[in-house]
């Protein structure tokens, strides 16, 4: 074999990435060097069909024209300016995310974890200067199998010792509480408590979907004590359960929605808390910021993701294919199925709690569609939301004849 195709192997790559790159991850053993909406190529032109959708963060489909021309078009003009300065981009987006979400104020970061992060300051220092907490002693509950990002603080309220193990010591403040479970919430709040983090449907931990009833019990219990009802939509936001956010399916309005992920359209990290002036009201110049957060470059992105997102009537086409594809990956017979379970085009098949799902990931690969397991017995199947009924029907036979396969 020639040193030219050596280096541009799928194989070489993932050799050079494995050698030089930390082990923090443990991807599935594919390359992707292209991608167009739903599909990917490998550099060897063997063609996939994209079923996780980067965690979501792809809603819009791979290199959405319109994305990609406003990527273009801004990167000619102006980048970064940093929040020394205005720039004149900022403002249209927050305005359209204003109008998207209902809430009147927008605080920009980059990632998820920014987000997540800013929602816990903001949180706190609502705490303190508001609700009148003494300094120090605020609490925020969060529940079991949450996932919120990377970051010291958040991993300190992990209750997965694969994210937390090894890294403390650990931020205190955080109260955990199990999931779907209302009453626990009650019993956990005292007068400290500040605020109520949660995902509404918890996208890591394998797609839980709560009991119908628990996002509006959790939100009256918030309201009756004066505790922030924060949501955090980076993953479950943005059409990926069928509605805009997972809380529009109980008519929930929380205090506060951390937002990332398909925000930035698939193309640029862009990150945002939501709320209303009464309680994002509470930071000041310079009590807390980023350099990114707010760029030009993400701003007319995102403004670009949030109009695809509506012109394409996106909640309604994966409330629709959702229903369908669970309907149909609900007709597969195989036993080691325990449940397929999700909202929208945010699913999940689980398997047996010992099932090692990893090999029918691989098998899937194999066979052009691309998936991956969470807790070794649980696949996501979450497609971008651009998908059209005849490409899901095509990953349906992939997945049924692979699914079957099983022995
Ligand atoms: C992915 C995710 C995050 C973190 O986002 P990053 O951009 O990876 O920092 C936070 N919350 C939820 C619910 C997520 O799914």
């Amino acid at each position: 074999m020639s040193t030219q195709t050596m280096q541009n192997s799928s194989e070489s790559i993932m050799h050079l990435a494995e050698t030089v790159g930390a082990h923090n991850y443990h991807p599935l053993p594919v390359v992707i060097s292209k991608a167009e909406g739903v599909w990917v190529w490998d550099p060897e032109g063997r063609k996939y069909m994209d079923f996780l959708s980067a965690y979501s963060a792809v809603n819009q489909g791979h290199r959405h024209p319109k994305i990609i021309q406003a990527l273009k078009d801004q990167a000619d003009r102006v980048t970064l300016t940093s929040r020394a300065f205005h720039n004149d981009r900022m403002g249209d987006f927050l305005k359209k995310l204003s109008d998207y979400t209902g809430f009147d104020m927008v605080l920009p970061m980059n990632t998820g974890a920014e987000a997540v992060e800013t929602a816990i300051k903001m949180a706190r220092m609502w705490g303190s200067k508001v609700k009148g907490v003494p300094n120090g002693k605020q609490e925020i509950i969060t529940v079991a199998e949450n996932f919120h990002g990377r970051t010291t603080t958040i991993i300190s309220f992990s209750t997965d010792p694969e994210a937390k193990d090894h890294y403390g010591p650990y931020t205190p403040g955080f109260v955990t509480i199990p999931y779907d479970d209302p009453a626990a919430l009650e019993a956990a709040i005292n007068e400290n408590t500040v605020a109520f983090l949660f995902e509404p449907i918890q996208g890591e931990a394998g797609v839980y979907v709560p009991s119908e009833g628990y996002l509006k019990k959790t939100y009256d219990i918030c309201k009756k004590h004066n505790v922030l009802y924060i949501a955090d939509e980076v993953q479950t936001g943005f059409c990926r359960t069928g509605k805009k956010f997972a809380v529009d399916h109980e008519g929930i309005r929380p205090d506060a929605m951390c937002l990332g992920k398909a925000l930035g359209g698939g193309v640029f990290p862009v990150s945002a808390v939501v709320a209303n002036h009464d309680v994002l009201g509470v930071f000041t110049p310079g009590t807390h910021g980023s350099t990114f957060g707010g760029n030009p470059l993400g701003a007319a992105v995102a403004l670009a993701a949030l109009e695809v997102l509506e012109d394409e009537n996106l909640a309604e086409r994966s409330h629709e294919l959702g229903e369908y594809l669970r309907g149909e990956l609900r007709k597969i017979q195989q036993p080691k199925i325990k449940q397929v379970r999700g909202k929208g085009l945010l699913n999940a098949v689980v398997f047996e709690d010992d099932f090692q799902a990893w090999d029918v990931c691989v098998a899937l690969k194999e066979k052009g569609l691309l998936a991956k397991q969470t807790h070794g017995n649980i696949i996501r199947f979450a497609p971008p939301l651009v998908i059209s009924k005849d490409e899901v029907d095509h990953a349906l036979a992939v997945i049924k004849s692979v699914f079957e396969a099983i022995a």
